[in-house]
């Protein structure tokens, strides 16, 4: 976001898609709130150097206090569908000043967990909600075979253990004019076929 659009997002207060936060002393639970924030269609935006009132109080920061915060969210949030962190887009005004860290949001990435938990935004405020593990199984199920694929057996990757490299191959059997298709994991073995 540029200035403009961050200064227009402040005035709008915090909400369903807006935080803020004085410093970077409790960075942690702004990320947790980052995590509810990549759960929704919507997204949102982290302030940093703003007060609750929407206020900024410019501070300083350290050298590569970006890339520190990005590695701090890339580590501790995953989506719980796709394994994949959480990106965020960090931008930084004066310094002193103010920082915003935006993330996009997604039902197709999401939910996302921070620290092995999950979190809600309601309102203004962020919950750490149980994990809904019937969903996470749908999800797993949604991801893991590609209902929408022209090819047999269309697995991005083994039910068992998660890997993406499967080997392919078909036979066909001439006796019975049947064409059989496999797939195997190349790590645990599992395997899985097809006519
Ligand atoms: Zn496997």
């Amino acid at each position: 976001v540029t200035e403009e659009e961050a200064r227009a997002l402040i005035a709008m207060g915090e909400g369903q898609t807006i935080e803020f936060k004085e410093t970077t002393a409790t960075l942690r639970k702004g990320i947790k709130t980052l995590a509810a924030f990549g759960s929704r269609d919507e997204g949102g935006h982290l302030f940093i150097g703003v007060t609750d009132a929407g206020g900024i109080v410019p501070f300083q920061r350290a050298r590569n206090a970006e890339e520190k915060w990005a590695n701090e969210i890339k580590g501790n949030v995953l989506s719980m569908t796709t394994g994949e962190p959480l990106l965020p887009q960090i931008n930084s005004f004066g310094n002193p000043g103010f920082s915003v860290i935006s993330v996009d949001g997604g039902t197709d990435t999401g939910p996302y967990i921070a620290y092995g938990r999950r979190f809600e935004r309601v309102g203004k405020s962020t919950h750490e909600v149980q994990m809904d593990y019937r969903q996470l199984a749908r999800a797993f199920n949604q991801h893991i075979y590609d209902a929408d694929a022209a090819e047999p057996l269309a697995y991005r990757f083994c039910e068992r253990c998660g890997n993406p490299k499967l080997k392919r191959s078909s036979a066909l059997d001439p006796d019975h004019d049947r064409m059989y298709h496999f797939i195997e994991c190349s790590e645990c073995g599992w395997s899985e076929w097809t006519e």
